[in-house]
């Protein structure tokens, strides 16, 4: 369901003007997000496990540190296991009532897990997963997608509006990274289909662009043609344009991929194509050169190869 957040804005920002924010994770999203708080007018304390120096943030000398007192506890860690130790450490020292809201993209078991005993120990949690990428983080455009209690989602909407351009709640807790691991796999196998169409076209002499504008306008369009073209020169820029340099990285949509089967798996879901998306960017990662490109860089692998 998306909330219309435009209405309530002002009077949400006048209450929560000056919030204490604790930040841990403040690397290639938490740092910009962090930033953004801070400008905003928040009392933002940040803790990351490297040295890492964010404008209008303060140094915590731990996670503990940057949690105890706090309103709103964010959290922007690498995966589950982390997000599950951090949460640990910060779950005991925060004051009851305040928002534990994590940002990072994960499991929906972990996330689910540490809302029950983020509740048990009487605070708000939220999980709240985003899209946008590094560009968004810092332009403070991100999309969230969020689970957890209405009440909690009320408190943090002005956070998200201050961080991102749109927030969704998409329910009870785990159901913000349910909606993100559904929503990138759709776009690893869109992104793929997209791929191996242009290179399906090369292959037929159908020019690049003429593709394009077939597509772009027909029932095969999407996302990855329209917005993302993965071709060099054709459609809006995109990273295609920009010798493949991330954009979105192919190891973290390989990541979200494996969320997603991982996910499949526990609740027995039947994804054939998530599955063999899964796979290719496996492939393309691990064992090709697609580490540290974009995952439009699909295209010039499916370009090089036949059948075989
Ligand atoms: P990153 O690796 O740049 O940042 C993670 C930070 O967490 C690092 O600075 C690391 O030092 C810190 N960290 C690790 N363990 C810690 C601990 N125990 N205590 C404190 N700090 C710790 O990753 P990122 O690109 O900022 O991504 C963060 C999350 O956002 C991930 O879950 C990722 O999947 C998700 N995400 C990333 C993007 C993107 O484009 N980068 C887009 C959407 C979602």
């Amino acid at each position: 369901m998306l909330r219309p957040v435009t209405g309530e804005k002002l009077s949400f920002e006048k209450r929560t003007h000056g919030m204490k924010i604790g930040f841990i994770g403040l690397g290639n999203m938490g740092a910009p997000m962090a930033e953004n708080l801070a400008k905003a007018g928040h009392h933002v304390t940040g803790f990351d496990m490297a040295t890492v120096t964010v404008n209008g943030v303060s140094n915590a000398r731990s996670a503990v540190d940057a949690a105890s007192d706090a309103d709103v506890v964010v959290t922007m860690l690498p995966n589950g296991d982390i997000l599950k130790s951090v949460a640990a450490q910060v779950i005991p020292v925060m004051r009851k009532g305040a928002v534990l809201l994590d940002c990072s993209t994960v499991d929906v078991d972990s996330a689910r897990r540490v809302a029950t005993d983020a509740e048990a120990a009487g605070l708000l949690p939220l999980d709240a997963p985003v899209s946008g990428g590094i560009g968004g983080a810092a332009a403070g455009t991100l999309t969230f997608m969020v689970g957890g209690s209405e009440e909690a989602y009320r408190k943090a909407l002005p956070l998200f509006e201050i961080m991102g351009q749109k927030s969704v709640h998409c329910g009870a807790s785990g159901n913000g990274q349910a909606a993100k691991i559904c929503n990138n796999m759709i776009l690893g196998v869109t992104m793929i289909a997209t791929c191996e169409a242009f290179a399906l076209a090369d292959k037929l002499g159908l020019d690049r662009q003429a593709m394009f504008d077939v597509v772009s306008t027909s029932s095969g369009y999407s996302w990855s043609m329209n917005a993302y073209c993965p071709a060099p020169g054709i459609g809006p820029q995109s990273p295609a344009d920009n010798g493949y340099k991330p954009g979105f990285a192919a190891d973290l949509m390989l990541k979200d991929l494996r969320l997603s089967q991982q996910a499949a798996e526990a609740s027995d879901a039947d994804t054939p194509l998530g599955q063999a998306a899964t796979e290719l960017y496996r492939q393309f990662v691990e064992d090709e050169d697609g580490t540290g490109r974009d995952f439009s860089a699909m295209l010039p692998r499916f370009e090089k190869r036949g059948r075989s």
